[in-house]
């Protein structure tokens, strides 16, 4: 088999709870990239990109888009679709970084490998090791009260696990914590992510004051690149230190390790440059006896779909992950995949399993 188009559309998104911040920016749109992989034997394969907003990613849209269309699409043309270590070494060799479009392709060649052999995807890369995964619901930077009202709003819908953005001053930060605490109850599982906000002093500082509120993991407290700072907080505060900002591939996973800056990793698709390479990078977590879990990057159903294939794939997850934040997006054109009681079981169908409208994307034929 031989792949013999690769085409790219944009696409965008929009959140329905408005006004959605976190420490470093907010926006509420998110522009996505969908991708179709064509092959001579008939069967295709649907991905998407996210290029994120470019104070989280650096990137664009629009330059995804041309990296794709221009330059990893015509030098993937004729190849066999299921040498995904070829293809994935020939579009590094192509470009550093660009993680973000390259995870589109990931996608679109997992959704297309499923469907040529009747299989889902996690069959690709081992199976599932479980049969669903808890799901941890992301809530942005609010006001205190308007903040745990929408938590509240969540958790009435089944989910028992909740992010909190948090990142403006002390008192406002744990003054969200003690309000979310109260309006959703003691059984809730609660992260704080502050998006790098935070000198390691202050970080210590806000955590331990939250300590009466029960929070099980704090997230990126300081910026990606002091580790030491994360791990003098690590050292000095009770939750589970997450790092996300600081950790975008193996190499920077072995670095976070090494400097005992986190007590688990988030691996996410688009970050990391799609399902091949987070294994890569879970793998280095396996060994070194680091947890992680599935982080996102809010969309579309397709990338939740896979998010949840490789969640059921991974040996060591025991946290709840970030793969439901398609329910608040407007404007998604995939169907066919819900979260049911805040759990999240991975669609049967073949490859990825989700719905696309190609029409809608014009994507079709
Ligand atoms: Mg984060």
């Amino acid at each position: 088999m031989r792949i013999t188009k690769v085409r790219a559309v944009p696409h965008t998104v929009h959140n329905t709870l408005t006004g959605w911040k976190i420490s470093t920016g907010g926006s509420d749109t998110h522009s996505l990239i969908f991708i179709r992989i064509d092959t001579d034997k008939g069967v295709f394969g649907v991905g998407v990109a996210s290029p994120g907003q470019i104070f989280i990613s650096g990137d664009t849209q629009a330059h995804c888009l041309e990296m794709i269309n221009q330059v990893f699409g015509p030098a993937i043309v004729g190849t066999d679709p299921f040498d995904i270590e070829a293809i994935v070494s020939e579009l590094d060799g192509l470009s550093k970084g660009v993680e973000r479009a390259k995870a589109g392709i990931d996608l679109a060649l997992y959704d297309l490998m499923g469907k040529a052999l009747a299989v889902p995807a996690n069959a690709l890369f081992g199976g599932a090791v479980r049969e669903r995964v808890r799901v941890t619901r992301l809530m942005g930077m609010y006001a205190p009260k308007e903040m745990a009202e929408k938590s509240s709003a969540i958790v009435r819908k089944g989910y028992t696990a909740l992010k909190l953005k948090v990142g403006t001053t002390l008192k406002e930060d744990v003054e969200r914590v003690q309000r979310v605490r109260e309006a959703v109850g003691p059984d809730v599982t609660i992260t704080i992510d502050f998006n790098m906000h935070c000198t390691p002093k202050e970080a210590i500082e806000r955590i331990q004051k939250m300590d009466p509120y029960d929070v099980a993991i704090a997230e990126q407290p300081v910026k990606d690149t002091n580790l030491r700072g994360m791990a003098l907080v690590r050292q000095n505060v009770r939750p589970l230190i997450l790092a996300d900002e600081s950790v975008h591939s193996a190499v920077d996973a072995l670095r976070v390790i090494e400097n005992e800056a986190a007590d688990v990793l988030s691996l996410k698709i688009p970050k990391m440059g799609g399902i091949f390479k987070v294994r890569k990078v879970a793998a280095v977590c396996e060994a070194a006896g680091v947890g992680y879990l599935i982080g996102t990057a809010p969309g579309s159903r397709l990338l939740d779909a896979a998010n949840v294939h490789l969640a059921v794939s991974l040996r060591d997850l025991s946290l709840p992950c970030e793969i439901g934040e398609f329910e608040r997006m407007g404007n998604d054109p995939c169907r066919g995949f819900e979260i049911v009681e805040g759990f999240s079981t991975p669609p049967q169908r073949p490859g990825l399993g989700v719905e696309v409208d190609l029409t809608k994307l014009d994507l079709g034929d």
